[in-house]
């Protein structure tokens, strides 16, 4: 946040400038932002309302700065979570020597480049090495990761580096498959072009057979929705 304002406390100074910049504002009752303390980021979501011409002011968008950044927080909450807390002990001895695969797991991310959404499906499989790990805490290692802002090629990895590290098993394997809004949206807006990006570890990494099954498992065309 940057603040002009030497004299003022920051947030709360940068925020009332802008405010009082626009005519006032604080000094009319009902809107019932003066009962809260400001939020740096709803500030700055003012501000952008702003910028793009919009009038934050107006009845739809009164409350619209506090929703964002409601929101924007949640869809980044992966910043504060740990692979740990997403584990949650759940990690069991068991002899079985077979590929675990769980499929289709749902996946919303933001790019990092345009902070606009890309959304698809994981599969995240691995091979245990006498331990296994409830089959629920993939997904949440997903979201974990995906929770924040990404490129898909780095939250491939992530995923993968975690299961490595929390179950070690004798490989892991991971793909994604998303859609991204920012291709779709703007740019070159190619609709229906998907991106799949995969990361393997162990055994996935030094036998071949193992990394084919996995890949037909998880991207034959008869498995695909
Ligand atoms: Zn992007």
């Amino acid at each position: 946040m940057i603040d002009q304002d030497e004299g003022r406390p920051s947030p709360e100074g940068a925020g009332a400038t802008a405010v009082e910049a626009r005519g006032g504002d604080g000094a009319q009752p009902g809107a019932g932002r003066e009962d809260r303390e400001e939020d740096p980021l709803e500030a700055l979501v003012r501000r952008q309302l702003d910028l793009l011409g919009e009038d934050p002011d107006r009845d739809g968008l009164a409350r619209t700065p506090e929703r964002v950044a409601e929101s924007m927080r949640w869809l980044t909450r992966g910043y504060r979570m740990t692979v740990e807390e997403a584990v949650n002990g759940a990690i069991f001895e068991d002899d079985h020597d077979s590929m675990v695969l769980v499929k289709d797991i749902e996946l919303y991310s933001l790019c990092e480049h345009h902070m606009l959404p890309f959304f698809g499906k994981a599969h995240v499989a691995y091979i245990p090495d006498g331990r296994i790990v409830g089959l629920s805490k993939l997904p949440r290692i997903v979201d974990l990761f995906a929770r924040r802002l990404q490129v898909q090629e780095r939250l491939t990895e992530q995923i993968a580096q975690a299961v490595q590290d929390a179950v070690e098993p004798c490989g892991v394997g991971v793909v994604v498959e998303a859609y991204h809004l920012c291709m779709m949206m703007r740019g070159v807006e190619k609709q229906n072009s998907k991106t799949i990006t995969s990361a393997v570890r162990g055994n996935f990494r030094s036998d071949n057979r193992t990394r084919d099954e996995f890949l037909r498992l998880v991207l034959s065309p008869q498995f695909i929705s």
